[in-house]
């Protein structure tokens, strides 16, 4: 939905930040790898509860100016009116992490993404070169401000602002860097494993999604369809998780329909033009809601902004480009079928395997069918329900990894063997 909050941040700092996201390049890497180099020796020698300490403290910090962030990023983000699952967890990053011990982030809950690298990161000893989003730097910058309150010693978190072709790849490419843990577009992701391959760097991806929710015709729809909205519409549709493809068994086909759509009506937004649903169309889908059907009424102050309705496309191919590439907005396609073995097979049918969602009150084939989706997370009956302690992670074009509380401990930290004889 649309917020509108005033600005907290003063304007030339976003420009200064901006200008600085054009020209941090090599140099600037350069620069952070050697002050994360100089601080490893005394940070990685501090004790757990030394390092515990300094991150409680640096999420006390942010909790007491968290009104100041969550308006910066809902002002800074492009296409980003919402602020709601960025905020309610960045905090519990930093707190889950606290006892426990090299990071490039994408634009989406940005605060939150960045956070969730770093204070496992610096938690497990390491010290950290940071490159977040060159569209949504601010409050990785109000970060850094913090991080010296909360006594984070000198270059052990280096935060880079940069773009990604130059100061995210100068990163990659450092031979002094052995990990990169990064979190965007699959095709950055492709780059990335392509030009860290010369140096055998340990690789963390955690990447783009087409995700299927899967509604079988027992389905409790008085919980399945405001779920499946906020799974498919939630932060614009912007969030890795959001469903994209649902699947809905014929019986219930036109009655989901009907109650999805008329409930996606209700949906408060705006007006871009975004050419994948001009390509919707043009492969015989059909536009129920939103782009193109419905008209926009914004209030006056977000007039200039980039608006999007939450779009809803029924009959389209599952080959179809809307069925197969990750749209990273509030678009999402309705699809009917008839069996679990053909709802299985065309759940699998795309190149990513990041989440799932089924909907069924039979247990039996809630279990049949989510062991075989090839999908990292599958939830049954609900959506977006996170433990931190879980892994999380993707399969196919998704991923590369698990992070999460134990499974972030072991992409950051080496296992050494040490023999001594007797
Ligand atoms: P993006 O891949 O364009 O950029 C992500 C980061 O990589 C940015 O900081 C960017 O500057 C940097 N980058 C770009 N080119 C680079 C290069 N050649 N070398 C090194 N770094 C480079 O992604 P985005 O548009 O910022 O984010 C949206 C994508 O992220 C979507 O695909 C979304 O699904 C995915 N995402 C995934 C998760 C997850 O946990 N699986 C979470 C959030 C977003």
């Amino acid at each position: 939905g649309i917020q509108s909050v005033p600005f907290p941040v003063p304007y030339f700092h976003r420009c200064l930040v901006w200008l600085k996201s054009r020209v941090a390049r090599t140099l600037d890497v350069e620069a952070a790898v050697k002050a994360a180099k100089n601080a490893f020796p005394i940070w990685s020698s501090k004790s757990p509860l030394e390092r515990s300490q300094i991150l409680n403290k640096l999420a006390d910090l942010i909790e007491h100016d968290l009104e100041a962030f969550a308006q910066a990023d809902v002002m800074l983000n492009i296409e980003m009116g919402g602020y709601g699952p960025n905020f309610y967890r960045l905090n519990s990053c930093l707190l889950w992490f606290c006892s426990v011990a090299g990071l490039i982030s994408p634009w989406n809950l940005p605060l939150y993404l960045l956070t969730w690298k770093i204070a496992p990161a610096i938690a497990c000893g390491n010290t950290v070169v940071a490159k977040p989003s060159e569209m949504t730097s601010v409050t990785a910058w109000m970060m850094c401000k913090l991080l010296e309150k909360a006594g984070v010693p000198h270059g052990v978190v280096n935060v880079v602002f940069g773009m990604g072709t130059k100061a995210g790849e100068a990163l990659v490419c450092h031979p002094d860097v052995p990990l990169i843990s990064f979190t965007g577009s699959t095709l950055t992701a492709q780059r990335i494993t392509e030009k860290s391959a010369p140096h055998c760097k340990r690789l963390s991806l955690e990447l783009g999604g087409k995700n299927p929710a899967i509604i079988f015709d027992d389905a409790d729809l008085a919980q399945c369809i405001p779920t499946t909205l906020r799974s498919s519409f939630a932060n614009q549709g912007e969030i890795c998780l959001c469903t994209s493809r649902i699947f809905v068994q014929r019986g219930i086909y036109s009655e989901f329909l009907k109650r999805f759509v008329a409930e996606a009506k209700k949906w408060k937004v705006g007006n871009p033009s975004d050419p994948t649903v001009d390509k919707a169309q043009a492969e015989g889908a059909r536009v129920l809601c939103g782009e193109g059907v419905d008209s926009l009424a914004l209030p006056a102050g977000n007039r200039k902004g980039y608006f999007m309705l939450p779009t809803v496309i029924a009959e389209v191919k599952d080959e179809s480009c809307c069925m197969q590439e990750e749209i990273f907005g509030p678009v999402t396609c309705v699809v009917a079928f008839d069996t679990e073995e053909e709802v299985i097979e065309r759940a699998n049918s795309v190149k990513y395997g990041l989440a799932a969602t089924v909907w069924s009150s039979n247990v039996g084939r809630v279990h049949r069918v989510a062991k075989r989706l090839q999908s990292g997370l599958v939830w049954t009956n609900c959506w977006l329900v996170r433990d931190l302690n879980l892994p999380f992670g993707g399969m196919k074009a998704s991923g590369v990894g698990r992070e999460g509380a134990k499974d972030s401990y072991e992409v950051l930290v080496s296992h050494k063997l040490l023999h001594i004889p007797q």
